[in-house]
């Protein structure tokens, strides 16, 4: 297949089937700027992109940044979907809030891009497991149990190896959560997770997670990324990666310039150790996030360059040889199937 054919025959993809990206700090940047009194921020900013790629689903991040841990996270999480609330009432017709695959099927129905919430942390519950209804309440229907950084539930990883002392798992209040997570229908993602959290998750909670943004320890050496072990037997019990694009966990950022190459490089080596099925778009695009970045010399790190850049992704893959149903699947076919099992 020629760079053109594959390139043609990606579009089409992307029009014809179900996109879905699992992780996107959407909210965050969202709520920055209502603040600072812009309106219809997702209709102009947004949709846009999310359209040039023919996405049809997203899961926004409600992540909470360090400063305002630990008093305002709460308060933070729900402003974000407080935003998004009112962002859905100022431009009808264009995105709304989905909590099940039917309600995703009926706002694509309709032309709209779902949108699904998820925690980065469960920081703004603090240690009260009742606040989890009311979140589920709200909308919300993803747990990533930590962000890089304790919590009640659990110790996060770091992305490079830091001065600390032990590392622990889930605490007991973590496996509450584990228990009321599958009463409410919620689903878990370990993205983020350290890797005694991970384990504990494995054999504490018998359903099955995702980890909605990390790539593979064999191609990248962090820690947010995953062991061939922790991905077969995430894999085993049904589980999907979301491919992240941010480079520093796709290649050594310092060796080469890193591209939709290496990241397809993850794709393959997950497909070789579990077959297809396995893998979805997570990328975390973090270029936008300035401030949530180490104040130095302007740096970029997604190595796809936004949704528009993500049909050359596909493209790449088409291009290795991925028969059509294994990039469906990639596409976002195989989130789907997963969000089925867990949400309904
Ligand atoms: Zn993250």
């Amino acid at each position: 297949m020629t760079t053109q054919d594959a390139r043609k025959r990606a579009e089409e993809l992307h029009r014809e089937s179900f996109v879905l990206d699992a992780h996107y700090d959407l909210l965050p940047l969202v709520l920055d700027r209502r603040q600072k009194g812009e309106r219809n921020v997702i209709e102009k900013e947004y949709i846009p992109a999310f359209r040039a790629a023919h996405v049809d689903a997203v899961v926004s991040s409600l992540f909470v940044s360090e400063r305002f841990l630990p008093e305002m996270g709460l308060r933070r999480a729900l402003d974000m979907i407080a935003a998004l609330y009112e962002e859905m009432a100022e431009s009808p017709g264009l995105f709304s809030l989905c909590r099940n695959t039917a309600e995703i099927a009926e706002a694509n129905a309709g032309g709209e891009v779902a949108l699904l919430l998820s925690f980065e942390g469960l920081d703004p519950i603090g240690n009260d497991l009742s606040l989890l209804r009311v979140f589920h309440e709200l909308g919300v229907r993803g747990i990533g149990l930590v962000w890089s950084r304790r919590n009640y539930v659990a110790d996060g990883c770091f992305f490079d190896p830091v001065k600390e002392g032990r590392k622990g798992g889930l605490t007991a209040f973590g496996v509450q959560v584990l228990d009321e997570a599958k009463r409410l229908g919620m689903y878990i993602d370990v993205s983020h997770l350290n890797d005694e959290g991970v384990e504990d998750v494995l054999a504490l909670y018998d359903g099955p997670v995702i980890a909605s943004h990390s790539n593979c320890r064999a191609l990248a050496p962090v820690m947010r990324n995953l062991t061939d072990d922790q991905i077969a037997r995430l894999a085993g019990r049904g589980g999907v990666m979301g491919m992240n694009a941010c480079s520093v966990f796709v290649a050594d950022p310092d060796q080469h310039t890193v591209t939709e190459r290496d990241l397809a490089d993850h794709v393959d080596h997950i497909r070789s150790l579990v077959g297809d099925g396995h893998t979805g778009f997570g990328f975390d695009f973090c270029d936008e996030m300035r401030d949530f970045s180490a104040p130095g010399p302007h740096r970029e790190y997604d190595c796809v360059k936004g949704y528009g850049a993500s049909v050359g992704f596909t493209a790449e893959l088409l291009q290795r040889g991925y028969g059509e149903d294994a990039v469906r699947g990639i596409l976002g076919g195989s989130f789907l199937g997963f969000l089925k099992k867990t949400i309904g």
